[in-house]
């Protein structure tokens, strides 16, 4: 049995979801399953100015990508359904006439031309203009508060713009709590009256979104910082519909790597990262934006990696499966001050998970990549490379730059370690080496490395003077893998073919 904990994503589907909303996503993931609860997908579409149509296809792909599936949401489980607001659009506006009614809310006839035209003025004055307590009633304005019942029926009936503001409490200091920030203090009188519901028939952020959380039964409001001078408003609505409030935690900012400010999209580009989970194409510009899976990121390091921007366990483990962090995850523990935004700890979380990662899963994802250069090897041999390289690798995508000389043999040599390695004896001596090679029977890692190593010692020269040649002739570069491991693996064979093209070409 599910528990009454009840969290919710509330993307507005305006184009990609940038990893502060992947994580404010992830964080009501793990606070759901670890009370037992339920992670609602709700898509918050009333602003048909700024709707893209890709963006919420994007949203559910990258929650799929993430492995972090919502319980409930357009297309699945649609208990409190739907769960995209344009599809709610006729509920909002009883909820609105309640609010007038109880005398919470009015009407307000002002055009935006007069708005600005009171703005100006004020300005002209050196004052800022704000729709509230201050000039609500003043005569000025056009609105509810001073229009007789009459007038405002027959503007409405004239078919006249309007719009429904709430009508701020004057005079109060409001007591708000927060699960991350505490209790905080309001003056109202600070506040504007927000627009609630405008005359095209569609509510205003601010309300739909109370009106569903209450609808749908959300416990914890989880989400982005940003929304937090939206809490007195929103703790205001519960009031006036007399509702229960859910509890409310704001989540810290993304911050920049390196100066100040939230992290943006520049700033990936700037220096080089992605900032959206997945590839974007932006429909009208065909614009592409980078994403964390095309980039060869495993989709649970950049979770592991996620997760600690802004919350950590209190103790020094930093790797933590997506089941981990259920069990571990705490908003008790989420800070209040913003997390900077490392691209260098994203890879060391890549590289991390690349060394806990199966060398059978890891060769599956390697097998296209050879695919692709027309490469084609026996599974096992693949799974010894995969086995040998990837200490050094961070991504997938380094495994063939890593190992290219376990399937082609070199065609080029390091000039600095040619110079460097390869003297006037050494060619002398690796004919000598070839006849060597040829008399081992046994052509396994350890037993080349003991003949060779006795013949090297018995000679009574350096073991660099023919270990740093062998290597430069088998890998074309003082790089690699244990060589013994290398020679063993490309056989008898090709190591003497290799090292035969080194004393021709160098
Ligand atoms: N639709 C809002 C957004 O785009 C939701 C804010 C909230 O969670 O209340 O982030």
């Amino acid at each position: 049995m599910k528990s009454d904990v009840r969290v919710r994503f509330a993307p507005s589907p305006t184009g990609p979801l940038h990893i502060g909303g992947v994580r404010t996503a992830l964080y009501n993931y793990l606070f759901a399953k670890k009370h037992n609860g339920t992670f609602v997908l709700r898509i918050e579409d009333t602003d048909q100015t700024r709707y893209v149509a890709n963006a919420e296809q994007y949203i559910i792909d990258a929650l799929d990508w993430c492995a972090i599936p919502f319980d409930e949401g357009p297309g699945k489980n649609e208990k409190f359904g739907p769960y995209r607001q344009s599809e709610r659009k006729e509920l909002y506006k009883n909820y609105a006439d309640t609010l007038l009614k109880t005398g919470w809310a009015y009407y307000a006839f002002d055009s935006s031309d007069d708005l600005t035209s009171y703005r100006q003025q004020h300005e002209a004055e050196g004052k800022t203009f704000v729709y509230n307590w201050q000039n609500r009633a003043d005569g000025t304005l056009v609105n509810s508060l001073v229009l007789s019942e009459e007038e405002v029926q027959a503007k409405l009936n004239t078919g006249d713009k309007y719009v429904i503001r709430f009508k701020t409490p004057q005079d109060e200091i409001l007591k708000l709590e927060d699960e991350i920030r505490g209790n905080i203090t309001i003056d109202t009188n600070t506040l504007d009256d927000k627009i609630l519901f405008k005359s095209d028939g569609m509510p205003t952020y601010h309300l739909a979104n109370i009106i569903d959380d209450h609808l749908m039964k959300i416990s914890h409001v989880i989400r982005g910082e940003e929304w937090l001078p939206s809490l007195p408003l929103h703790s205001l609505l519960y009031r006036a519909f007399g509702w229960n409030s859910p509890k409310f935690a704001h989540l810290p900012l993304i911050l920049k790597p390196v100066g100040k400010g939230k992290l943006s999209k520049r700033d990936g580009d700037k220096l080089g990262f992605p900032v959206f989970p997945l590839e974007y194409t932006n429909d009208v510009t065909g614009d592409v934006s980078r994403g964390y899976k095309e980039d060869g990121y495993f989709a649970d390091a950049f979770i592991n990696m996620l997760a600690f921007l802004g919350w950590n366990p209190g103790t020094e483990q930093e790797i933590f499966s997506l089941e981990e962090l259920v069990q571990t995850f705490d908003l008790k523990r989420v800070s209040k001050s913003g997390a900077k935004f490392s691209p260098d700890k994203t890879k060391w979380f890549n590289q991390q998970y690349m060394q806990s990662k199966s060398d059978a899963e890891l060769t599956d994802l390697f097998l296209p990549l050879l695919a692709k250069k027309e490469i084609v090897k026996d599974y096992n041999f693949v799974l010894k490379v995969v086995s040998s390289i990837k200490e050094r690798a961070i991504f997938v995508a380094d495994f063939w730059n890593l190992s290219s000389f376990f399937f082609e043999t070199p065609t080029s040599y390091d000039p600095k370690a040619a110079k460097k390695n390869w003297k006037e004896t050494t060619s002398e001596l690796m004919k000598e080496l070839i006849s060597v090679i040829e008399n081992i029977g046994n052509f396994s890692s350890e037993n080349t490395e003991k003949e060779i190593k006795g013949w090297i010692t018995t000679k009574e020269i350096g073991f660099g003077k023919v270990m740093q040649p062998l290597r430069l002739s088998l890998v074309g570069k003082l790089a690699g893998p244990h060589l013994f491991d290398i020679i063993a693996m490309i056989g008898k064979e090709e190591t003497i073919k290799r090292i035969e093209n080194a004393i021709e070409n160098l």
